[in-house]
């Protein structure tokens, strides 16, 4: 039998809140409920003070839609709601219905910028696009996500922590004309961080909300690798502009990143299109060329899912040193062919209107 909306809120409806002492549903909690096929999908509201409480919630809210007959599977994050410093004015209206996807205030666009796996370039691509988009006069910020491995602090040459003089809002950091605020920048680069999901949930709120970013023509989003929550939030919580998706061309990577791409669709986020990294490898000393993880694969996956190539991005060790010493190709050869691969996709960002 085909699960229901009704069904789901029926056995939602029996779960008590600890804290209201009303069921669940009655109490405001669930939020964003999405049935997609056999998958239910929604987001717990929760007090950050109550999350350990509230993981009973969430065990029991799974248990029992596990056990409904037709349910397949089931997908619940949990997030803070606004109980902390109320963020600066989501659109005005009713502030008590922190519901669906917000305008972040003084930000245009926001684009996400996503693989199906880690190791792909995503990071690198987010830099080099953050900086040339600066460079082509474009007010730009760039959220490091990615909590777990951020590496954006590095790729920038930014350490140091932000600031926060009145103890609710977040000064960002700033460094060849992009601002920057990341998850690093809140640990010691050698800390393994390890994020619970409600730690993570309120960390990424945290970010889009609580940062003073200023102005901004585009704040490009830094993923983590893969399928999860950190995307789930994000579509759910902010108005987000569109998804950049970056693979090699190995058919390994183009599986997850097909994964991705069916993420997007499904969590309504447009796809601005696949960007191919490590595309060619042309050897630093003679010159040749070489297809490392073979080449064209992505172009080939774009136009079979009917999105647009935005750009292919060579393998060159030159991209790997610049982002270790802290200032992207663009920045520090602008002239050279790789950054030109990188300007080529900002340019046509900001032609198409997306940045
Ligand atoms: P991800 O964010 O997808 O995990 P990164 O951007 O961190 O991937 O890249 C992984 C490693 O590969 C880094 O050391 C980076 O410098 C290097 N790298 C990424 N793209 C290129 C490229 N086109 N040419 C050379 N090295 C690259």
């Amino acid at each position: 039998m085909a699960i229901t909306r009704e069904a789901i809120l029926d056995v939602l409806g029996n779960i008590i809140d600890p804290v209201s002492n009303k069921d669940i549903v009655t109490a405001g909690l669930v939020r964003a409920l999405t049935l997609n096929g056999d998958a239910v999908r929604f987001v717990l509201e929760i007090d950050p003070a109550r999350s350990k409480m509230m993981e009973a919630v969430q065990a029991q809210a799974k248990a029992d839609l596990e056990a409904l007959d037709g349910t397949g599977e089931i997908s619940i994050v949990m997030t803070a709601h606004s109980a902390a410093p109320a963020p600066p004015d989501l659109g005005g209206g009713k502030k008590s219905e922190p519901a669906g996807p917000q305008k972040i205030p003084g930000i245009d666009r926001i684009i996400a910028v996503a693989s199906g796996k880690g190791g792909v370039g995503k990071s690198t691509v987010s830099a080099n696009l953050a900086a040339a988009l600066a460079a082509e006069g474009r007010k730009v910020g760039l959220l490091d996500a990615d909590v777990y491995g951020p590496s954006q602090p590095r790729m920038l040459g930014i350490s140091g922590r932000p600031s926060s003089p009145d103890g609710t809002t977040i000064l960002p950091l700033r460094n060849h004309g992009v601002t920057l605020m990341s998850i690093g920048l809140m640990t010691r680069e050698d800390e393994a961080v390890v994020w619970r999901g409600p730690m993570l949930m309120g960390a990424l709120q945290q970010m889009m909300t609580q940062v003073q970013w200023g102005a901004l023509d585009v704040l490009i989003v830094d993923l983590p690798p893969g399928t999860g929550d950190v995307q789930m939030t994000l579509a759910q919580k902010a108005e987000v502009t569109g998804a950049l998706i970056v693979s090699t061309p190995q058919d390994v990577a183009l599986i997850d990143a097909r994964k991705a791409l069916d993420m997007f669709d499904k969590l309504g986020t447009p796809i601005l299109g696949m960007i191919e990294n490590m595309s060619t490898h042309i050897c630093s000393q003679c010159g040749h060329e070489e297809h490392v993880f073979g080449h064209g694969g992505v172009a080939t996956e774009a136009k079979k899912l009917n999105t647009p190539l935005l750009g292919e991005i060579p393998l060159h060790i030159d991209i790997r040193l610049a982002s270790d010493g802290g200032a992207p190709i663009v920045v520090s050869k602008p002239n050279s062919s790789q950054a030109k691969a990188f300007r080529t996709i900002a340019r046509k960002m900001i032609d198409d209107g997306h940045a």
